[in-house]
């Protein structure tokens, strides 16, 4: 398998082939009580210029999980930003990318429970090639998952963990064997939470409305993006509020938003058509414009992007 030649482990530049873990330190609770952040990198060809896009936003959100974890940060956000750009020239790396800066707890012998201490925290960045979706025609049908979302009381997803992804798991691999291509969540109160690895946005009657950050989501960064770019530049109406299930069936534009995910359209909803079944012209619009700003084109946004070169 190809792969970039180095990655980024615990402050030094590292060769690919060098950074192992023994099987049965992988096996351990350490990966459990792993947090992570995907953030991508888009090339602009013209210029020449590779942009990471709202990477501090991305290491902000990743000490935040690691606050929750009781999981000391060996390193401030300015060091792991440059530490990303850094990794990533080194790389000599030219083309889209999805970065997966980790914190971990170093594997060895430790009493079950005991918090991670300033010697333990193991922090790893990589970076691998992977081409934007953006300019695909994707559409997905997707059903309602029978699983509920997991809550802020017991794993919360407000923190990136990886323990939390077994869930979206369960729900994910369901989907497929019930003929989706994915899968819309409810909450234990009965409302709309979010995809497996997205948020979701609905536009009804020309507003753009998603669920609160208190419905057990991922305070996702694409999503606080989607808002911000539909108020500021398309001048709509954007409601955060408690999502029922049945408005999927009645909205007439659905579709997911995510780091790893862009903005993916969703044309059916448990076979409900979504609006006429089609990509809408709201979301149409709001990809093509996330396309531009995530590729420096779009000039107002320019302070979301870090450049590389
Ligand atoms: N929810 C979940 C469960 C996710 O895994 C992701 C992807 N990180 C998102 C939402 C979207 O978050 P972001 O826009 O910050 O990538």
């Amino acid at each position: 398998m190809s792969h970039p030649p180095y990655l980024w482990l615990n402050g030094d530049i590292v060769p690919w082939e060098s950074a192992t873990i023994h099987i049965v330190d992988a096996r351990e609770l350490s990966s459990v009580s792993s947090v992570f952040e995907g953030v991508r990198a888009y090339w602009n060809a013209e210029r020449q210029q590779l942009y990471i896009f709202r990477l501090q936003d991305h290491i902000r959100r990743l000490l935040g999980s690691m606050k929750v974890l009781r999981m000391p940060p060996p390193f401030s956000v300015e060091a792991l930003v440059q530490a990303t750009v850094t990794l990533v020239r080194q790389n000599m790396q030219r083309e889209d990318l999805y970065i997966r800066p980790v914190a971990t707890v170093a594997p060895g012998p430790r009493a079950l429970g005991t918090p991670a201490d300033s010697t333990n925290v193991e922090m790893l960045i990589s970076a691998a090639p992977s081409p934007s979706s953006l300019s695909l025609d994707r559409q997905r049908h997707v059903g309602v998952s029978s699983w509920n979302r997991i809550s802020d009381n017991s794993l919360p997803p407000r923190i990136k963990s990886n323990a939390n992804y077994l869930a979206s798991t369960l729900v994910a691999t369901q989907a497929r064997v019930d003929g989706y291509d994915g899968a819309i969540i409810l909450n234990t109160d009965g409302k709309v939470s979010e995809g497996p690895w997205a948020c979701v946005f609905l536009v009804r009657d020309g507003r753009l409305i998603t669920s609160t950050v208190t419905s057990n989501i991922l305070e996702s960064i694409t999503r606080l993006t989607v808002m911000q770019l539909a108020r500021d530049v398309l001048g709509l109406a954007v409601e955060e509020r408690a999502v029922d299930r049945t408005e999927l069936y009645l909205a007439d534009e659905v579709f997911f938003c995510g780091t790893g995910l862009e903005l993916g359209p969703i044309v059916s909803v448990d076979r409900y058509p979504v609006g006429d079944g089609t990509v809408g012209p709201l979301t149409t619009r709001l990809r093509s414009l996330y396309q531009d700003v995530v590729r420096g084109k779009e000039t107002a946004y320019l302070d979301w992007l870090t450049p590389v070169y």
